[in-house]
């Protein structure tokens, strides 16, 4: 699979076309042994526009509206769902000459990091089938590994576009909150949610983002500000950069080979001519309950839209009065997880525990916030692993809270509402079937350009983002 400028190239000098490059794409995407499709697109019209990613084919999360096919969220409450309208995001990629190959499965309402809790099936890890891709975005970080598609969207409100891109040795990169309009993603937890890119390379993500972000009136939450350019600052230098490590993010919970290619990466930083600083960051240990407080708490308000009569499944029950109607086909309709999330925001939100655990979340949420705006005066960006270990086989974490933890160092990004991205930088050492392994850099809200310069100097000094799962099995 080439990079957005290689097809760029290739298309100009007439070595392919647009056509070509979606055929073949979809040759590949109907025989994926994965699951990472829940619908491929190969009977559509082929986009006439052209643009900055003419000829690109784009994977989407399928909890992103599109026009063309269903949106179902992963879940049956939403099966044959299709949306009148797409996502601003959605437009914009067509607008610049895109080709949107299909929907791709994820866990149900976004709400999971192993695409295990999907109505549709599990999805199964390139590197190694017996495995999850992570998630929630586990479909399209799937796609981008196996190299069925250029890049895909995904969507991250606790981790889901970075936890699935480390498990599957590629980039995975979290805009900060309003940089890309979340018009049309289904909203999880509203202020936490946020569209962004999976791809093989830092300077794709870049063109892709440049192409999706800037303001959108139809976003409340959109910055009044134009798309920044990314690509443009990719190359500069990083000498004068300071990049801050939290010390304890290298603790004996993490695998030690995710601490053994975490301290690589630091090592080839120094070379390039960072700076490393330590930083101190103890709420990270305080941001999983939080974030498992204000994001049911928002997930139980929007979710209550699906109750058979507005949106979603209804029950074929007959003779209900008006609460089994919603009762039946909100129990029909929705998977354990979301169920689970449901209660715990209610439970949150009702008027004997509200002061206890939702506005106290929101105490520690601002408390999150000054201790990374302290950080980010010592550093330009925080280093360390996106997760605690590489991807695990499917089925081994069947507790919900072991499944929680996988986003212990994600969470706090979407709580504070800065950028993030994870990056490959090192494989695990089974000799037949290495898994891949992904650090995490996080930057001030709105110093994307800076996140990805730091991102891309890393990548041109190592080869970690060209190994591939093809050429491993
Ligand atoms: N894994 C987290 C959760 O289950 C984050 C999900 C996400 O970012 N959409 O809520």
């Amino acid at each position: 699979m080439n990079s957005i400028t290689e097809i760029r190239d290739a298309i100009k000098s007439g070595e392919t076309t647009a056509m070509q490059i979606a055929d073949r794409c979809f040759s590949a995407i109907s025989n994926e042994p994965f699951n990472a499709f829940h619908e491929c697109w190969k009977d559509e019209e082929p986009n006439s526009a052209t643009g900055l990613l003419s000829g690109i084919t784009v994977a989407i999360k399928d909890n992103i509206v599109t026009k063309t096919g269903t949106t179902t969220c992963g879940s049956k409450m939403l099966e044959g769902y299709r949306s009148p309208f797409n996502a601003t995001v959605i437009d914009r990629l067509l607008e610049s000459g895109a080709t949107l190959v299909g929907k791709t499965n994820c866990d149900e309402f976004a709400m999971g990091s192993s695409t295990e809790h999907c109505a549709w099936g599990a999805v199964q890890n390139p590197w190694n089938r017996e495995c999850v891709p992570g998630g929630s975005s586990g479909g399209s970080a799937a796609a981008v590994a196996a190299g069925l598609c250029n890049v895909a969207l995904g969507s991250d409100t606790g981790g889901s576009i970075r936890q699935p891109a480390a498990l599957c040795g590629i980039v995975g990169y979290k805009p900060t909150y309003g940089l890309v309009s979340r018009y049309g993603l289904v909203a999880f937890a509203s202020s936490l949610d946020q569209i962004g890119v999976f791809s093989r390379s830092v300077r794709d993500a870049a063109i892709t983002t440049e192409v999706i972000a800037g303001f959108d009136p139809k976003d409340a939450t959109s910055v009044e500000k134009n798309a920044p350019n990314l690509e443009e600052t990719l190359d500069g230098s990083i000498e004068d950069v300071k990049i801050g490590v939290p010390l304890d993010f290298l603790n004996d919970r993490n695998d030690p080979e995710v601490n053994q290619a975490v301290k690589n990466a630091i090592n080839v930083y120094e070379k390039l001519g960072a700076t490393i600083v330590d930083v101190s960051l103890p709420l990270t240990d305080v941001g999983i309950s939080t974030y498992y407080v204000i994001a049911p708490a928002e997930a139980s308000s929007n979710l209550a839209r699906y109750d058979g009569i507005r949106y979603g499944h209804r029950t074929s029950k007959t003779g209900l009065d008006l609460f089994d109607l919603y009762a039946h086909s909100r129990a029909e309709g929705f998977g354990d997880e979301v169920k689970r999330r449901i209660m715990l925001g209610t439970y949150v939100l009702s008027s004997g525990y509200y002061d206890a655990y939702y506005n106290n979340a929101l105490k520690i949420r601002r408390l999150i916030s000054e201790e990374y705006a302290a950080a980010f005066e010592q550093c330009d960006v925080i280093l360390g692993p996106t997760t605690p270990t590489p991807a695990f086989k499917i089925g081994a974490k069947s507790d919900p809270v072991s499944m929680y933890l996988c986003d212990v160092y994600t969470a706090n990004t979407n709580i504070a509402g800065i950028c993030g991205i994870s990056i490959p930088c090192g494989f695990t050492n089974e000799s037949d079937k290495p898994l891949p392994i992904g650090m995490h850099l996080q930057g001030p809200a709105f110093s994307d350009a800076k996140l990805l310069q730091i991102a891309h100097a890393f990548e041109q000094a190592t080869d970690f983002h060209t190994q591939h799962p093809e050429s491993h099995v």
